[in-house]
């Protein structure tokens, strides 16, 4: 008997990094998954390892930022395995670096819509079948930026701020009908996303630095942070933000 037996997850962004990890470790702990992202070929790859590993997946092709691709997605999740348990919101892009000033309307646009409203978007589907079977639990991928800001990052940071609004938000609406919602804030982890930050020595060294740990997280260390805010370990967390970030926040 595991934890999460009889339990369905939901992890966008799941074709990679942080979510192909917290996939992972759902269907390690029991979980039927459902697998979710624009990469096809790393949704379905995540599927592979998690049926290698014993577990039970599946994948379904979905953009955040399109709300009809968001409700399609709880549907089929629904379709497949009629329950939703516990979902983890986070797919995310990086966007561009550029001062306030000089960022792009496009590119504000389109780091809004994924890493913003794409969350909204898949909670209020994802809400709407927890409801059903009396609660769940939802973890939103916050980052040190929902608490503080980056140079050369203001739509990031802004995406980031907001999800931790919205994760509040809802754990206040939800709280009496047994639905948690918190929200996670990694500090820089080694993960496709910031692999181009990595190539350059010096970058990387700085970004060590920020980190009082002395070196980047691992997407496992910021995955059992999500499956520990799902357990019933965590039954009376809700509304709260959690960084996991080797003390980024503590300077
Ligand atoms: P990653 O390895 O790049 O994985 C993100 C996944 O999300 C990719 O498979 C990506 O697909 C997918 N994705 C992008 N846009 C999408 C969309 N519109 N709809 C559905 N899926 C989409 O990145 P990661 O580092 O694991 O990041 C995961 C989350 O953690 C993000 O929300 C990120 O902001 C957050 N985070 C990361 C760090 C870090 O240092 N890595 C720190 C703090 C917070 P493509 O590859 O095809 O774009």
């Amino acid at each position: 008997m595991t934890e999460f037996d009889g339990k369905v997850a939901l992890v966008t962004g799941a074709a990679s990094g942080i979510g192909r990890k917290t996939a992972q470790f759902f269907a390690r702990d029991g979980a039927r998954v459902v697998v979710t992202d624009v990469d096809e070929g790393g949704g379905n790859e995540t599927v592979d390892m998690i049926k290698d590993e014993g577990g039970e997946a599946f994948f379904v092709r979905t953009d955040v930022s399109k709300p009809e691709d968001c409700e399609a997605m709880v549907k089929k999740a629904i379709e497949k395995y009629e329950r939703l348990d516990y979902a983890c919101n986070n797919a995310g892009i990086p966007g561009e670096e550029n001062t306030t000033a000089d960022y792009t309307i496009e590119g504000w646009q389109r780091l809004i819509s994924v890493n913003l409203s794409g969350v909204f978007y898949c909670m209020k589907y994802e809400i709407l079948e927890m409801l059903k079977a009396n609660g769940g639990a939802i973890v939103n991928m916050a980052s040190i930026l929902g608490r503080v800001g980056f140079a050369t990052a203001p739509a990031y940071v802004t995406a980031k701020h907001g999800v931790v609004g919205l994760t509040q938000n809802a754990a206040i609406e939800y709280g009496q009908h047994g639905l948690r919602v918190n929200a996670v804030g990694p500090g820089f982890i080694h993960t496709p996303m910031i692999s181009e930050l990595e190539e350059d020595e010096e970058t990387f060294n700085m970004l060590k630095s920020l980190h009082p740990i002395g070196r980047l997280g691992k997407p496992e260390e910021v995955a059992e942070l999500v499956i520990w805010l799902c357990s019933d370990r965590a039954s009376f967390v809700t509304g709260s933000y959690y960084p996991v970030d080797g003390g980024y926040l503590a300077r």
